[in-house]
C-alpha cells in the first residue's frame, strides 16, 4: 500500500513539474501547450491565431477547437529529377491534409520558392475554411514544390511534376486527396498527375485531380472560374456596402488566369480597370484601360508593359493608386504594416490567397477599408473544381453556362450568408466567413465524435 502511494505520488510530482515547465498553469497564452509541430512557421501560426480569435468569439468549445488547430498529416518528400545538363537535382516537395472530417481533402498544388511546410500547412487550414463555407463535402489540403518554376524546361517540369506525384502516390485518390492548380501550376500539371496515378494503379483515374484539361475530364468553365467567381464577389460586395454605380475605378494585381479573368470580367459589366500588372511590371490609365485590347497585346507580347496609351507602373506603386476598388489576385503578403497605411481605397477583394496579412486587416477595419476575404472571394475555383469532380464520377457532361449558373448559385448563397452575418454582429467579413466555416466543421466533428 505504501509503495502505492510513494508512486501515485511520484507521479502526481512528475506530472506537476512537466505541467509547470510546459507552462500549463492555466493561463492563456499556455492554453495549448503540448503540441509542437514542424509546420509551426510564421505564415503557419498567423493561420492558427485567427482559428483562435474566431473560436473564442463564437465561443467554440475546447476540444473541437484543439482538434482543429492542427493538420492531420503531413507529407515531406525529396524529389530528384534529371536536369537537361544531365546533373541530377533534389527537390523537396510537401502535401499537408489539414482536415477530412467533410469529405476527401481538397487543394492546390503550388510550384514556388517560398514553398515551405509552414507555407503549405497555413494554405491546408484556409482550404478547409474555404470548403466549408462554400458547403462543399471536402476536408482541406495543399501541395507544393519547393523550386523557380520560370527556371524550369518544359522536359524538366514534367519529370519534377511525375516524380512528385509518385512520391505522393499513397496520400492521393479520388476518394482521399484531390489536387488541383495553384501557383505556376495548371491544366498541363494536372494532366501529368493524373497520368502518373493511373500508369501506376493500371486504369484512367481523371477525378484523382481537377482542373484538367477538358479533353481528359476537366469541366468547362474551370479555367475561368477562380476570376469569375472575384468579379461575381466584387459586384455583390459594391451592390451591397459601396453602391457604386457609375464605373467603379478598379485596380487589379495579377494579370494570369484570376487577375486575368476577373479584369475581364468586370469590364464587361462597365467597372473601369485604371491599372493592372503582372510579374514584368503594371500599366496604368486614369481614363480606363481597354481590356479586349490588352488580351490581344498579352497575346503577341506575353506581358501587359508597353499596352497602348498607358504608363507604367510598379507593382509596388499600384496598390497605392487612388482608387474604389483594390484586387490582389497576385501573391500572398502584398498589404502589410509597410505599405497599408498609402492604400488609398474603399474595397479590396482578395483574389489571391492571404494577400493581406493580419496587421495589416486590423488596420483596414480602423479606417473601414472593406475587405472580402480570400475564403469566399477565390472560392470559384475550388467550387468549379467540385463540379469537375462530380460529372467525373457520375461520367456527366454539363454545359460551360450550366457550370457558370451552379457557380452563381453557391457564390450567391455563400455571400448572402458571410455579408449577412457582418452586419448583424457587426463583424468583419472575414471574421463571418471564417465563423460559418469553422461551426460548419465543428458541427460535423462534433456529430461523429472523437475515435476511439
Ligand atoms: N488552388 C485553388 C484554391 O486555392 C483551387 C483548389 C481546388 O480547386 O481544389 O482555392
Amino acid at each position: 500500500m505504501t509503495g502505492t502511494n510513494l508512486n501515485e505520488k511520484s507521479l502526481q510530482s512528475i506530472s506537476d513539474d512537466l505541467k509547470k515547465n510546459l507552462g500549463q498553469s492555466g493561463d492563456k497564452a499556455s492554453q495549448f501547450p503540448l503540441t509542437r509541430m514542424e509546420c509551426e512557421s510564421e505564415l503557419f501560426l498567423q493561420a492558427q491565431s485567427q482559428l483562435d480569435e474566431v473560436a473564442k468569439s463564437m465561443g467554440l468549445e475546447k476540444h473541437l477547437h484543439e482538434r482543429l488547430r492542427y493538420p492531420k498529416r503531413a507529407m515531406i518528400v525529396s524529389i530528384p529529377v534529371k536536369m537537361d545538363d544531365k546533373s541530377v537535382k533534389s527537390f523537396v516537395g510537401y502535401r499537408v491534409q489539414h482536415d477530412v472530417t467533410l469529405g476527401p481533402a481538397k487543394g492546390g498544388i503550388r510550384f514556388h520558392p517560398s514553398v515551405n511546410l509552414g507555407e503549405v500547412a497555413a494554405l491546408a487550414m484556409l482550404m478547409t475554411w474555404k470548403c466549408a463555407l462554400m458547403g462543399l463535402p471536402y476536408g482541406g489540403a495543399k501541395g507544393g514544390i519547393n523550386c523557380k518554376p520560370w527556371n524550369l524546361s518544359i522536359g524538366e517540369n514534367e519529370r519534377l511534376t511525375r516524380r512528385y506525384t509518385s512520391e505522393i502516390i499513397n496520400l492521393i485518390g479520388p476518394d482521399k486527396d484531390i489536387p488541383a492548380p495553384d501557383m505556376y501550376t495548371n491544366e498541363q500539371t494536372m494532366a501529368w498527375i493524373m497520368d502518373t496515378y493511373s500508369i501506376n494503379v493500371g486504369y484512367t483515374v481523371p477525378s484523382v485531380v481537377t482542373g484538367k484539361p477538358v479533353s481528359i475530364g476537366g469541366s468547362l468553365g474551370r479555367q475561368e472560374a477562380t476570376g469569375r467567381g472575384v468579379a461575381h464577389c466584387t459586384k455583390r460586395a459594391n451592390q451591397d456596402f459601396l453602391k457604386l454605380t457609375s464605373h467603379p475605378r478598379t485596380v487589379i494585381q495579377g494579370f494570369g488566369n484570376v487577375g486575368s479573368i476577373t479584369a475581364k470580367m468586370l469590364y464587361e459589366s462597365d467597372y473601369q480597370i485604371i491599372a493592372v500588372s503582372d510579374v514584368f511590371g503594371g500599366i496604368y490609365n486614369k481614363n480606363g484601360l481597354d481590356i479586349h485590347k490588352l488580351f490581344q497585346h498579352v497575346q503577341k507580347t506575353g506581358k501587359v508593359e508597353g499596352f497602348e496609351g498607358s504608363q507604367p507602373v510598379s507593382n509596388e506603386a499600384l496598390l497605392e493608386l487612388d482608387c474604389d476598388i483594390l484586387i490582389p489576385a497576385a501573391l500572398g503578403n502584398q498589404i502589410t504594416q509597410e505599405n497599408v497605411s498609402k492604400i488609398q481605397t474603399k474595397l479590396i477583394v482578395e483574389g489571391a490567397n492571404g494577400p493581406v496579412n493580419p496587421e495589416a486587416d486590423s488596420y483596414l477595419k480602423k479606417n473601414n477599408v472593406i475587405v472580402v476575404p480570400d475564403i469566399l472571394a477565390n472560392a470559384g475555383g475550388v467550387t468549379v473544381s467540385y463540379f469537375e469532380w462530380v460529372q467525373g464520377l457520375m461520367h456527366l457532361l454539363w454545359s460551360e453556362n450550366e457550370v457558370n449558373k451552379r457557380l452563381e448559385q453557391l457564390m450567391d448563397k455563400a455571400c448572402d450568408e458571410v455579408f449577412k452575418l457582418s452586419l448583424d454582429r457587426n463583424i468583419r467579413l472575414r471574421m463571418a466567413a471564417l465563423q460559418i466555416g469553422i461551426s460548419r466543421l465543428a458541427e460535423a466533428k462534433q456529430l461523429r465524435g472523437l475515435y476511439p
